[in-house]
């Protein structure tokens, strides 16, 4: 058996280890490493596809990670495995991780019936989704049935996060009407629920006020799906209530969805999405590394940039990659 073949086994028979060592191992961009990878992801790709896959976004401070841990938690207590992994092509926080501040869902973390990887940083944005999509296969592969990607209001995270998950999930503090135009409605598009934190004590009647307000804006927004209408529900991740609802509508999306054959079409677009991907990337990275283009290409941005010469321009440099490569 190949290194990657044991390693395939490993995980699959639930040890932590080979599950820490996969993970890391698709997030590393070592050229040797990324063959390893890609053995290790066709071993398993028989054992993935089962997870119920989930992406968590919303604005900082809006109560995510306190979500995640109750949600988690809720989550094992009903038989559940839950994976969780971070997104974070931004790494603005100081070469920090979003999920690497250990104070951070302490409890959950303690579970042997979760996984919880946090992001590291300063990785580059087209490296980042493919290193999440694999990892929520190696997650898959190890029997975890819930993959919950967490992923901050960073612009494209949102869009990448959302065309890598079953089911979007968008977190909002309680707010005032007024306050809902601030909010990019792009992601406001990509949510299949919207959970307005922070009902208890004396913000309770705010965000079920906050939760009424957003649910007649969304029913504006034409779905994204037509088996499924967007709810706005008010929760709280402190106290728990309305996490149980939660679950509910996670299992009431994913059945309406295999009901109707959307979530396999949803599953095979984005795998295909997924190759698109992965050619474009390869591609741009040759295309930069090539001997006739690296050396140029900042004289040709600075050139179109400056409007002395057309984006047609990229004309020139095409013919520079494609003769070294022929
Ligand atoms: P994140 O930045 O979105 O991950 O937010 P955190 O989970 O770190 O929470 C930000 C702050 O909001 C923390 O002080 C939490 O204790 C608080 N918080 C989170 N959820 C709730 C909630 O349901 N109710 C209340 N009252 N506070 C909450």
């Amino acid at each position: 058996m190949s290194g990657a073949e044991e390693l395939a086994a490993a995980l699959r028979g639930g040890s932590r280890r080979a599950l820490a060592r996969a993970v890391t191992l698709v997030e590393s961009t070592r050229p040797d490493h990324r063959e390893d990878a890609e053995r290790l992801i066709e071993a398993i790709l028989p054992a993935t596809g089962g997870a119920t896959r989930i992406g968590i976004t919303g604005p900082p401070g809006a109560g995510k990670s306190t979500f995640i841990e109750r949600f988690g938690l809720d989550g094992i207590a009903r038989g559940h495995r839950i994976a969780v992994l971070a997104v974070d092509p931004g790494s603005k926080r100081g070469g920090g991780a979003i999920l690497g501040d250990k104070t951070r869902m302490t409890e959950l973390a303690k579970s042997p019936a979760a996984f919880i990887r946090p992001s590291s940083a300063g990785a580059q944005t087209g490296g980042v989704a493919r290193r999440t999509r694999e990892a929520i296969l190696v997650c898959e592969a190890a029997g975890f049935d819930t993959v919950l990607v967490e992923t901050v209001g960073a612009g494209q995270s949102e869009t990448s996060v959302a065309e890598m998950t079953d089911m979007f999930l968008l977190i909002l503090p309680p707010a005032a009407g007024d306050e809902l135009q601030g909010l990019k409605r792009g992601i406001i598009e990509l949510a299949d629920l919207i959970l307005v934190n922070k009902a208890d004590g004396g913000l309770r009647d705010h965000a079920t006020r906050s939760a009424a307000e957003y649910a007649n804006a969304v029913h504006l927004i034409r779905p994204a799906h037509a088996e499924w209408r967007v709810a706005v529900r008010p929760v709280s991740a402190l106290t728990g209530d309305g996490i149980d609802a939660v679950w509910e509508e996670v299992a009431r999306f994913r059945g309406a969805l295999e009901a109707s054959g959307a979530w396999g079409r949803h599953r095979a677009a984005q795998a295909q999405a997924g190759l698109w991907a992965e050619i474009g990337d390869g591609l741009l990275e040759r295309f930069r590394a090539a001997p006739g283009v690296g050396a140029r290409l900042a004289t040709v941005e600075r050139e179109v940039a400056a409007g002395k010469r057309s984006p047609a321009a990229a004309r020139d440099l095409l013919a520079a990659f494609l003769d070294k490569k022929s």
